[in-house]
């Protein structure tokens, strides 16, 4: 018996094929991991199968041996166990967590018709807790940072999945979660795959697909070039060769550079920076130096970007970039822009981009900032300033008329990233820049961002991607309980950032034994 069946899928956006002749078997029990480049249609693929997208006509989808009609019907789909959490989450943000979940599935007396909102609290609850995120029900989702957003998105999928049958869909939904949040979506998900029901999990971290997939299948422009592979005999290289049909260039990691910069030298220098987190910390960066930090969640590094940038008042702090000194517990967004001071934040729908502007706006923002009106002559400059970052950082299309919006997720980063490039900043802050953006959007990335740093620039990453620390920076500082204890320097390894990362700390692996393929 085979859970989800796709055979001869296919869909065409106007005279662009998204889609062509796909064909995907999922056995019941299993975590089929779906891949590929951004663009290569894995989220069009999720969206034919609950109807949000009608495909082309000829294909057929079966959920446990039954056709289900096309254009699949949102509702009969769900009726048949199966469930997705869309790439945009699908929250509404002005809506509460407790009602986010429930939102379409209340309980009301049937006499009163009154929702009975002690039990959907008592449910809603129970769910986060068992992903190990107590977030907070009362709160408007809108609030929430992004690994809460997909907490709460993945909970409402879990909750709906019916044991034994079916099949839900996770596009991109663990993107933003940290290792101790991964650890605690797989032991739920484990529980949810014992009964029966699959899952299909679509992600652009290749050692998380290697540990918690059991088969996984690639697409490229559309195509299934691999189909069912068994990842037990795959390696991150076997993966990157068949998403990208080549391999990836390494970056060449520069030696350690002198001695402390004096800020005569444009080097950056921290003092005493204390936040919530954040509990005394000093740090150096040398101009042309990427500094990486990273712990786990909640160790500090990940305050780190937002109190540097005037994102987040410090307690107490001092900053000196060059010449000048500023106080952090004073700082804020207009005056750190002033003083070159830029911040690439995480989550960029939220934080970094207006998605209803076009590519050009969104890069002359920050720039136009600090200027009342756009002079004619200034409307040149500004194209020819365009121009070069979307070639730079090759977006795709490289139509800066283009609305950010209908961007895919690693061009809306490469956006990003250039807007605050095109600031010339003297300090360049960033936090987890390549979270979600598929291998050869990372490859750009980190190049733009080394390409930086030669230019002058002191760069600060803090993130938890070993891949990306060791692709992009020249050291890595790991913060534990709000202060560096460790710094990796010289040729250091993911392995090593990873180990460094959790030691003292139990890492669980991601799914404790490999379940066969198929049981039935
Ligand atoms: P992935 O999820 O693998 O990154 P998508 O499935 O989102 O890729 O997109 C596949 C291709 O289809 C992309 O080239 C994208 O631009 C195009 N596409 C997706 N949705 C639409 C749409 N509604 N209209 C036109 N083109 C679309
Ligand atoms: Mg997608």
């Amino acid at each position: 018996m085979v859970r989800l069946s796709v055979e001869k899928v296919a869909k065409t956006f106007g005279r662009f094929q998204a889609l062509r002749d796909v064909h995907l078997d999922v056995a019941p029990g299993e975590i089929h991991g779906l891949i590929g480049q951004n663009g290569s249609g894995k989220s069009t693929l999720a969206k034919v199968l609950t109807g949000y997208h009608a495909p082309d006509a000829g294909g057929r989808v079966l959920v446990d041996g039954e056709p289900l009609r096309l254009p699949v019907h949102p509702r009969k789909a769900a009726a048949r166990g199966l469930a997705v959490v869309h790439q945009s989450l699908g929250l509404v943000d002005d809506l509460t967590v407790v009602e986010n979940l429930r939102v379409g599935r209340f309980r009301a007396n049937r006499l009163t018709r009154a929702i009975r909102w002690d039990e959907e609290r008592r449910d809603a609850s129970a769910v986060l807790e068992r992903l190990g995120r107590p977030v907070p029900l009362d709160a408007r989702v809108g609030e929430l940072s992004e690994e809460e957003r997909a907490t709460v998105a993945i909970a409402r999928a879990l909750q709906d999945a019916t044991p034994g049958r079916g099949l839900i869909v996770f596009d991109e939904s663990t993107r933003s979660l940290s290792r101790a949040g991964l650890e605690h979506f797989y032991d739920m998900l484990e529980d949810v795959v014992a009964t029966g029901t699959a899952a299909l999990l679509i992600s652009h971290h290749m050692e998380e697909v290697l540990e918690a997939t059991d088969r996984v299948t690639v697409l490229r422009d559309g195509v299934v070039v691999e189909a069912g592979l068994p990842t037990a005999d795959l390696t991150e290289n076997d993966l990157v060769r068949a998403i990208m049909g080549r391999t990836l260039e390494q970056v060449i990691r520069r030696a350690p550079s002198g001695p402390a910069p004096t800020g005569s030298d444009g080097g950056v220098i921290v003092r005493g920076l204390r936040g919530e987190l954040v509990a005394g910390v000093d740090l150096e960066l040398h101009p042309g130096e990427v500094v990486g930090v990273t712990g786990l969640s909640g160790s500090g590094h990940d305050e780190l970007p937002y109190l540097l940038t005037g994102a987040r008042p410090a307690r107490q702090g001092t900053l000196q970039v060059g010449e000048d000194r500023h106080n952090l517990a004073r700082f804020d967004v207009g005056t750190a822009i002033a003083a070159g001071v830029a911040l690439v934040p995480e989550g960029r729908e939220h934080a970094g981009l207006a998605l209803e502007l076009t590519v050009a706006d969104n890069v002359l923002l920050p720039r136009r900032r600090t200027r009342s009106a756009v002079l004619p002559v200034e409307r040149a400059a500004e194209t020819a300033v365009v121009g070069e970052w979307v070639e730079r950082l090759d977006v795709r299309p490289p139509d800066p008329s283009q609305l950010v919006g209908k961007l895919s997720g690693g061009n809306q980063q490469k956006v990003l990233l250039a807007k605050w490039l095109a600031t010339g900043p003297r300090l360049l802050v960033l936090h987890e820049p390549t979270q979600a953006v598929d291998v050869g959007a990372r490859q750009t990335i980190s190049e733009a961002v080394r390409r930086a740093a030669t230019e002058g620039c002191a760069v600060l990453v803090a993130g938890t991607d070993e891949t990306e620390l060791t692709m992009l920076c020249d050291r890595v500082l790991v913060f534990r309980d709000g202060r560096p204890v460790r710094e990796l320097t010289g040729d250091f390894t993911p392995d090593e950032v990873v180990e460094s990362i959790f030691s003292g700390h139990i890492r669980k692996r991601l799914r404790s034994a490999t379940p066969p393929a198929a049981n039935g």
